[in-house]
């Protein structure tokens, strides 16, 4: 119980001084942030630092993203929780879990993994939580879902040299995909397909991903 009370406390606090006083407006995205434990999605050896202002390490060489980076993915993407999105890079399974809040029962989520022991881990946590509608696919992500197309959201958990265009094709026309651009220096870039197929870049931001891995870069 005291245990469960200080998490609480921790999340709170972290909305608080990590999100809100950075700019993260958006009341879906702040609710799902409040709500969705992280300490379950973090390493056990590790899970003290579940409110860290920060990556961790997770399982495979991986990390789970910091908690300000998910905030500003998933609002940049403008959901309204009616929405077809494919993330790509399920990872721990915590931007998952905020998306699938975001979601609830009137979106469709799908996730993809290359690692099928991270995808295994976070299948189990997102059960027990009770995010049963979140459709998660072991693959390459960087083809896509094509079955499932068009998205109207895009949301990539790891850094490309350039939009995938599978995922770029797989976009609805007003479409949003995030995504982070670039090696060494990236940038996190929301792009918006637009009527004649270019995509228009409405924010730049400097961020630091694990490489995206796969066949479509
Ligand atoms: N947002 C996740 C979280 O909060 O736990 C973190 C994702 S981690 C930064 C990036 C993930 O992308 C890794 O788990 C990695 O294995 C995965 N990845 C890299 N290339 C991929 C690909 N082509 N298809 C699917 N997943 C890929």
């Amino acid at each position: 119980m005291a245990k469960s009370l200080s998490w609480d406390y921790l999340r709170e606090r972290m909305v608080a001084d990590q999100l809100t006083c950075r700019g993260i407006s958006d009341p879906l995205v702040i609710a799902a942030l409040r709500k969705v434990p992280r300490e379950i999605f973090v390493p056990e050896e590790i899970r003290d630092r579940a409110y860290d202002d920060a990556a961790l390490p997770i399982a495979c060489g991986q990390t789970i993203s910091q908690p300000l980076i998910v905030a500003m993915m998933s609002e940049a993407l403008g959901l309204t929780g009616r929405e077809r999105v494919l993330e790509i890079g399920t990872g721990s399974g915590y931007q998952t879990a905020i998306l699938a809040e975001i979601l609830g029962t009137q979106g469709a989520l799908w996730s993809i993994e290359r690692h099928a022991d991270l995808l295994r881990t976070a299948s189990g946590k997102l059960l027990h939580l009770g995010y049963t509608s979140a459709r998660l696919r072991i693959g390459d992500g960087s083809l896509g879902l094509p079955d499932y197309a068009p998205y109207d959201a895009v949301l990539l958990a790891a850094a490309a040299p350039r939009c995938p265009p599978a995922l770029w094709e797989q976009l609805r026309v007003g479409g949003r995909i995030v995504i982070p651009i670039g090696q060494q220096h990236q940038q996190l870039q929301l792009l918006e397909k637009q009527k004649s197929g270019s995509p228009l870049i409405r924010s730049n931001v400097s961020c630091r991903f694990v490489p995206l891995i796969g066949e479509g870069l």
